[in-house]
């Protein structure tokens, strides 16, 4: 049995909720299903933050919602959902779900591999990882059903798991990556309970497919609370087991203050609605790794330039087997990388040449950072600030003959 808790308590309004969230749930509502929205919005709703995206959860199974939405599909195989478009937004309209049965397959290490039987509305709420992820909010009724006291948890700042939390860590590892970056962003204390096996399961996220801690990176360091969130991953140790490199990188003082500052520049531009780009946050994460690798092979007599292609080529290739970037972000990461040393030659036609890239205003933002974070002077991003705002006889003055 849910708490039906009224608007006077949780604050939210109907209008708080996207225009297509809501339709897609009057719609369900209307052909007579339950529909809610559920999960991460009416999390970040009652915390008073601005939610990423509207996930809808219903009783109409996915060939039902795909009949009501003819701009819907449905997607994915070991947990089918349908995509609802609706104006410029995409719904995640998903069917309740009943946590496994004593059946239900996993791997050697126990982890669930996978999850579609139907179920009821508590059934859904208690597969939920956190209390205050299983949270229903009815648009219409501007009721929020809660089963696990979620709302009272939220108030009372504490980040609480459903269930027994080694058994629910066991079943998904990625659910304690989940739980300290959310409290991070929530601002929320991980319960004792919660956070005291983590120290001993964190090993199981080896276990994880590489393309799922792809995405949860992804997630974390656009969230627009990386750093606080990175901070809290560190203190309980398990930024081992998301970024197999961040320790070493941490390890060197120049290595950390380039990535703190990178993450907060970041943060900056998610919290100010500005675009981040995946394959800028990497290229950062992994600057320091090349730099060793690259000043090692100009120290075994390397010519420098392909000293840096070879370097880049090491160190994508070692992070490919953990963590599955994809091909275009890797594309990108090479193109700023590449960049670097183009911005050292300030003679003749390579200057010119160098702000006509598509790509010069990420290699120099990269290469703003690098000089604040203290590898490089500050005169170099001033001098192409100075020489990319000129015109052309400024720029012709500006050059500096024999660099
Ligand atoms: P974010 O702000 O990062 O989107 P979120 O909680 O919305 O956080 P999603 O990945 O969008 O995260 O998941 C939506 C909902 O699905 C969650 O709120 C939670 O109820 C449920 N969920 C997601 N991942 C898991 C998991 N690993 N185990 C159990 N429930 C999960
Ligand atoms: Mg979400």
């Amino acid at each position: 049995e849910a708490a039906e808790i009224p608007l006077e308590l949780h604050g939210i309004r109907r209008e708080m909720v996207s225009p297509a969230a809501r339709k897609v749930c009057s719609v369900l509502q209307e052909a007579g299903f339950k529909a809610y929205v559920v999960g991460g919005a009416v999390r970040d709703l009652i915390a008073r933050i601005d939610p990423k995206d509207f996930d809808v959860a219903t009783n109409a199974t996915p060939e039902d919602v795909r009949h009501l939405f003819r701009r819907s599909r449905i997607i994915g195989r070991r947990f089918r959902i349908v995509h609802v478009m609706s104006g410029p937004e995409t719904i995640e309209v998903s069917t309740f779900r009943a946590l496994h049965d004593d059946n239900t397959e996993t791997d050697e290490h126990g982890r669930v591999l996978q999850d579609n039987v139907w179920g009821t509305i508590e059934d859904d709420a208690a597969r939920r990882d956190f209390t205050v992820n299983a949270l229903y909010y009815d648009p219409t009724t501007e009721v929020v059903l809660d089963f696990h006291h979620g709302v009272m948890d939220l108030k009372q700042k504490t980040m609480r798991v459903i269930g027994d939390p080694a058994t629910r860590y066991r079943e998904d590892p990625v659910r304690m990556l989940r739980a300290v970056r959310l409290a991070a962003k929530l601002d929320l204390i991980l319960d004792p309970e919660a956070r005291k096996p983590i120290r001993e399961m964190c090993e199981l996220l080896a276990n994880v497919p590489a393309a799922r801690l792809f995405d949860e990176i992804i997630k974390l360091l656009s969230s627009g609370y990386s750093v606080v969130s990175l901070k809290r991953l560190r203190d309980e140790g398990l930024h081992h087991g998301l970024l197999p490199l961040l320790d070493s990188i941490l390890a060197q003082p120049m290595g950390e203050r380039f990535i703190w500052l990178a993450l907060e520049n970041t943060d900056a531009r998610v919290r100010a609605g500005k675009p981040i780009s995946p394959g800028f946050m990497f290229a950062t994460l992994l600057w320091h790794e090349v730099l060793a690798n690259w000043n090692a092979r100009k120290e075994a007599g390397e010519h420098a330039q392909p000293a840096l292609f070879d370097a880049m080529d090491e160190v994508l290739a070692s992070q490919a087997e953990k963590l599955a970037i994809t091909r275009r972000i890797a594309a990108d990461i090479t193109e700023i990388w590449a960049l670097q040393p183009r911005f050292e030659k300030r003679s003749g036609k390579a200057p010119f040449r160098l702000l006509e890239q598509p790509r010069f205003r990420a290699g120099y933002d990269f290469l703003r950072l690098r000089a604040e974070s203290g590898e490089l002077d500050m005169e170099l991003p001033d001098w192409w600030d100075a020489f990319a705002s000129a015109d052309t006889p400024e720029r012709e003055a500006l050059l500096i003959s024999g660099k």
